[in-house]
């Protein structure tokens, strides 16, 4: 068994181009294409925003790669207008030796409490024992997924145009919401915020969740 942390990965995007690009589109509208300078998309989105305008940005998408438990991506993908790769648990076999012949869990660094902890982890090694046993007695994958708690580590790749984006970051990155899923949803908002802060200052996050949780965010060309 492997306790391992989950991680963020961002396609590398440039803030400014792609607030520039929904100017772009979104001057359709009122044919004022003459009026793009430099900064003008700062007040232009302002605008649109305040308005409630938002189709704008439907234009434009970001992509990330996340690594995370099952039940972070259980809960995720129940946003219909993002898209989404998972990893296959009927597919990807964790006795095999690309897996290590190991099953990974995302460690809850968040269960403080040193007891509660413990059982926890008592409970994924009895797992593990179980799936490498039935696969070893001629399982398939598919009988041996239903021992995979939401603990079990998998990667995911979604997708998202800007709206959607500050649809599920409103949503997913307070203290309403499972742990797990703010680790990697705060640090992501951070970064958009400082990316494209005229699109994401006005969403809030739990700020008293502790940032040595935070998932590793790093910028990657896909
Ligand atoms: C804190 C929290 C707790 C939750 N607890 C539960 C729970 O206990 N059980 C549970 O089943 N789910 C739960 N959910 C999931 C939640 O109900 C939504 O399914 C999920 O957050 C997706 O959000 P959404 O529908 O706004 O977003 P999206 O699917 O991302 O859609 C974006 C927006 O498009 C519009 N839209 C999309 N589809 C329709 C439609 N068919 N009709 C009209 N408008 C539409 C809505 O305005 C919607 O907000 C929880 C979510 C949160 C954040």
């Amino acid at each position: 068994m492997k306790l391992v942390e989950p991680w963020i990965k961002v396609e590398k995007f440039d803030g400014k181009q792609i607030m520039k690009r929904i100017e772009r589109a979104c001057r359709t509208c009122y044919r004022s294409e003459d009026k793009i300078s430099e900064d003008s998309y700062k007040n232009l989105l302002k605008n649109c925003l305040n308005r409630g305008h938002e189709s704008v940005l439907e234009h434009e998408k970001i992509t990330v790669r996340i690594y995370n438990d099952i039940g972070s991506y259980k809960d995720l993908t129940r946003h219909r207008f993002a898209s989404f790769s998972v990893e296959s648990t009927r597919y990807c076999s964790y006795d095999k030796d690309k897996y290590g012949n190991e099953i990974s869990f995302i460690n809850p660094v968040y269960i403080e409490d040193k007891e509660i902890y413990d059982n926890w982890k008592k409970a994924m090694q009895e797992i593990e024992k179980s799936y490498l046993k039935m696969k070893e007695l001629g399982a398939t994958t598919d009988m041996c997924r239903n021992l995979l708690p939401h603990s079990t580590a998998a990667e995911y790749t979604m997708t998202a145009n800007i709206r959607e984006w500050k649809h599920i970051l409103s949503l997913r990155a307070n203290n309403h919401v499972h742990p797990a899923i703010r680790q990697v949803m705060i640090p992501l908002l951070k970064y958009f915020k400082q990316e494209m802060p005229e699109i994401f200052d006005g969403i809030e996050y739990d700020e008293e969740f502790n940032p040595e949780y935070y998932a590793k965010l790093s910028i990657e060309e896909f």
